[in-house]
């Protein structure tokens, strides 16, 4: 292969020539061997931090300066054990935060990987679809409107193809390509026939073959390196980021007032005093909280990659649990998009389609008589079929699948029924142009010229769109006769109420001379040949998930690019609400953003629509305030993707285009998947909202305690030391059990929460001014008892240490069933993971208060057995009141 900059001025046989291929592509062999030698199609990532500099940046945050400094000072002071325990924690805490990033981290790459662009390329002369780093030189790549052009590449045949190449050139407007060769100093703006990598179609369908892969493209040249690593937060958290920082920075300046006050007032001597304010300190800042929040995010993301949404946007996390109307396509996200044509509709009557799936074996009947693939009309239709058509069907094994759309791949096997031998018809009739199909207008058309002198043109497409545009159709003895447009629309929506899609089929005869085919070509005289009614069953699922979306709150509405009664009776059949009043595109144009905002909470179903009806009603619903989620598919889509609250791309039959535009891609196109992702979107904010629920209250009991000791001058019911280990490890351990939580039996049984329904709200702070005040009565309690008993600050302390501990634990199973159910037994049963942390932090309890040498560190006393059992009987006390208080408040308060 010989290298040159100046493909573009080469004619395509130089250039096929140079790159050792040909139109039939390259071999499966040297495509393999070329990819081996040359290596994948992808651009140098960024190299990510090491892990080193991961661990090191933990310890960049305000607390653990702190900390380092106080160790510094309890140093200078003579302090050794608590300085050893201070930077033992402090690494303790690290080790953690290092292992909770890197899990978050691994598993926002799995889920990049899972969002990999493919490539539609000629290879032995098939088409195949392949991964984008597949891609080499040589290979002859398919391009269509949303796709990512793969690779650079030179162009060798266009129908319309526009390019949007901002990305290279700056310019936001699309090109229109050519084939032609260009000045050989022409800049890349103006090399309209190459294609580049990254750049992308936005109308019409192209061939090119590839010149340049990977570092050696335009686009890996200028960039070098693909950047950018997304940081797993959302607004919630980012919130929750500021405000923890605020809140530092408040107790830090709370904690120095403390001690000058402290030193003024009274005579404590300065380094006990310093060590119970970095106490103080560490209490009350909840450090582990933005960690723990962040490990709910990826733990999330996780459960709903596992549900076939990908999450592209993190934010995009809380916006899809909040959810309240979910605009869906129909075919392939309700339907199966498995197609097959059932039905004919010929002028002399309707014909029965037999067979199963793909496979292209069956009869037409007509009554109980076999037609011949010799009668006229049939014929005809099976060939605008098979000519009018991009799809392949590949047979593996007598198991036949379909490369290209599915709907083309039924029409394939239905035309195979009638024509076994397609390649004669594809040989005889050649296609010079073509119309790719295209959600605006609705139809497909190609141009055909055959050896013997002929040039037709055949059209399949919605019926509105191509009835009007035939005066005449064809009688069963093939004569043209007029067409009998109302007998037609009949036996079209006789078909489509039984939920089948319609397509009508014309052709025309043209002058040899045409090579161009242009939508003009079709305004005059089509001839209708037929009617082909395919099925597309709903999916088993969509049933299900429908119903759950409405006991959910969710309204859920199809829009569809279908004929109006087809869509109403897959509509009816998938439990959808106001199927009756379908509202089709024309209406929605006749209506202003008024009327079109009432109108859409009337009906449910929107048929005929294109992308452009899609943002309007977007926009219309959103007028109502409402969380509006949108799936789309082609690249027309981005608009209204881009402005739904939650955009969601089809993983399988969505352009690259749509897929940039959403937040959410579903991996299997499937409108239960969404469902999932809304059910696991409020799973994850309940669980933020569990972690502050339980953080926020438990460090202001800690916090309180210490306090009131300090504040009233009494000995510290815990030590310094003591509460470093309570909070910055058995409290981040607990509380990162509340990631894990599963979705509750109730998540889909509850309305969506508002737009912007604050997280610190003033239930929020109740709970927190009523268990810290619970936590400081019962400690104190506690304490004062057990010195009382045994004259012993030690074992007093030990004591407040392991209430302390034992009331988290006991919080942390009321906060999982904070806002409903109360003493059903079911709540006690923990998951697996509140069970581990419960147990690793009672077999470190038992450590820290029976282990001799650890006794000397942290200054702990066994316990007797009368007293952990005093522990447990107030726990279980405390249980019973925070239960109480919710039944209270929720008879008082509603929250
Ligand atoms: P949907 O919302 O069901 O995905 P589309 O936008 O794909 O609808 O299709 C709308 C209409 O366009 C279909 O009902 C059909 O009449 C016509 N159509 C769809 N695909 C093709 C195609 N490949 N060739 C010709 N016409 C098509
Ligand atoms: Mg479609």
């Amino acid at each position: 292969m010989e290298k040159s900059p100046f493909w573009h001025s080469q004619t395509d046989q130089e250039v096929l020539q140079a790159c050792d291929t040909s139109m039939q592509g390259l071999t499966l062999d040297e495509a393999a061997k070329r990819l081996a030698q040359y290596g994948p199609n992808r651009l140098p990532q960024a190299p990510q931090k090491s892990a080193l500099m991961r661990f090191l940046l933990q310890f960049h945050n305000i607390l653990i300066y702190v900390l380092l400094a106080a160790g510094a000072v309890t140093a200078f002071l003579g302090h050794f054990v608590d300085t050893m325990v201070i930077l033992a924690v402090v690494v303790a805490n690290a080790i953690i935060g290092y292992i909770q990033e890197g899990k978050a981290q691994s598993a926002l790459e799995a889920i990049k990987q899972m969002l990999s662009p493919h490539a539609a390329v000629i290879r032995a002369g098939q088409r195949h679809t392949i991964d984008g780093e597949a891609v080499v030189v040589g290979d002859i790549v398919l391009l269509e409107a949303g796709d990512k052009v793969p690779a650079d590449m030179r162009l060798l045949k266009v129908h319309g193809l526009q390019i949007q190449e901002a990305l290279l050139t700056g310019e936001s407007l699309p090109v229109d390509k050519q084939t032609a060769p260009v000045e050989a100093d022409a800049g890349l703006g103006d090399q309209l026939c190459m294609a580049f990598s990254g750049t992308t179609v936005t109308a019409g369908t192209a061939q090119g073959v590839v010149i340049a892969t990977g570092e050696a493209t335009q686009i890996g040249r200028i960039s070098g390196l693909l950047a950018s690593v997304e940081s797993l937060t959302t607004p919630l958290v980012e919130q929750m980021d500021v405000f923890a920082k605020y809140l530092t920075f408040f107790i830090l300046g709370v904690s120095a007032l403390v001690l000058g006050y402290e030193l003024y007032a009274t005579t404590t001597p300065f380094d006990e005093l310093f060590m119970a304010i970095v106490g103080l300190a560490v209490a009350a800042i909840p450090e582990g909280l933005p960690a723990v929040l962040t490990i709910t995010l990826a733990i999330g993301v996780q459960a709903m990659a596992r549900r076939n949404a990908i999450v592209r946007r993190l934010p995009a996390i809380e916006t899809i649990g909040a959810v309240s109307v979910i605009c869906t396509d129909k075919t392939g996200t309700l339907t199966r998009n498995e197609m097959m044509v059932t039905t004919l509709v010929l002028d002399g009557g309707v014909a029965t389609v037999t067979g199963q799936g793909y496979e292209p074996i069956g009869d037409v009947t007509q009554g109980d008589v076999r037609m011949e693939s010799t009668h006229p009309v049939l014929q005809r239709i099976a060939r605008v079929c098979a000519l009018c058509n991009d799809a392949q069907l590949r047979n593996h094994d007598g198991d036949y699948s379909v490369e290209g759309d599915p709907m083309e791949g039924a029409l394939m096997a239905f035309a195979l029924k009638v024509q076994s031998d397609l390649d004669a018809i594809n040989s005889e009739y050649v296609r010079t142009d073509a119309i790719p199909f295209d959600a605006k207008y609705q139809y497909m058309a190609t141009l055909n010229h055959t050896h013997d002198g002929n040039a037709y043109i055949f059209v399949k497409g919605a019926i509105e769109r191509l009835l009007p545009l035939c005066k005449q159709s064809m009688n069963a003895q093939g004569e043209s006769i007029a067409c009998d447009h109302a007998w037609w629309e009949s036996q079209a929506h006789a078909i489509a109420r039984e939920g089948k899609r319609v397509l009508a089929v014309a052709y025309k005869s043209i002058a040899t001379s045409h090579t161009i085919l242009t939508h003009d070509d079709l305004k005059e005289e089509l001839v209708l040949l037929g009617l082909v009614a395919l099925i597309d069953p709903p999916r088993a699922e969509a049933v299900e998930a429908v119903a759950q979306c409405h006991a959910a709150g969710i309204a859920v509405k199809m829009i569809t690019g279908d004929h109006a009664l087809t869509a109403a009776s897959i509509g009816k059949q998938i439990g959808l609400k106001q199927c009756e009043n379908v509202l089709i595109g024309t209406q929605i144009d006749a209506l202003n953003d008024t009327q079109l905002a009432q109108a859409v909470m009337e009906s449910d179903v929107f048929a005929r629509t294109t992308p452009e009806h899609k943002l309007r009603l977007v926009m219309a619903l959103q007028s109502h305030e409402m969380i509006v989620a949108m799936t789309g598919d082609g690249v027309n889509d981005a608009p209204a993707l881009k402005r739904a609250d939650a955009g969601i791309a089809m993983g399988q039959k969505g352009s690259e285009a749509a897929k940039e535009a959403a937040q959410l891609v579903l991996a299997d196109d499937n409108f239960a998947s969404i469902v999932a992702a809304v059910s696991e979107g409020r799973t994850i904010y309940a669980n933020i909202k569990k972690v502050i629920s339980w953080t926020l209250p438990t460090s202001t009991g800690e916090a309180a305690v210490i306090m009131l000791a300090l504040l009233l001058g009494m000995m510290l019911p815990v030590t310094p030391v003591q509460i470093l280990w309570i909070n910055m490890i058995t409290a981040v351990t607990l509380g990162i059990a509340l990631a894990f939580e599963p979705a509750d039996a109730h998540t889909m049984r509850r309305h969506p929460r508002k737009r912007n329904e604050p997280i610190l709200s003033g239930v929020l702070l109740w709970q927190v001014l009523f268990t810290g005040a619970l936590f400081v009565v019962t400690v104190f309690g506690l304490y004062n008892w057990a010195i009382q008993n045994t004259e012993s600050i030690e074992y007093a302390r030990t004591m407040a240490m392991n209430t302390l501990i034992f009331l988290e634990m006991v919080y942390l199973f009321y906060v999982r069933n904070m806002s409903h159910g109360t003493f059903n037994p079911r709540m006690l049963l923990g998951t697996k993971p509140i069970w581990i942390a419960v147990g690793i932090v009672t077999v470190a309890q038992a450590i820290v208060t029976y282990v001799p040498w650890v006794q000397t560190v942290f200054a702990t006393q066994a316990l007797s057995l009368i007293d952990v059992a005093l522990i447990g009987a107030t726990g279980a006390a405390l249980f019973v009141i925070v239960e109480l208080e919710k039944i209270v408040r929720m008879r008082l308060w509603g929250r």
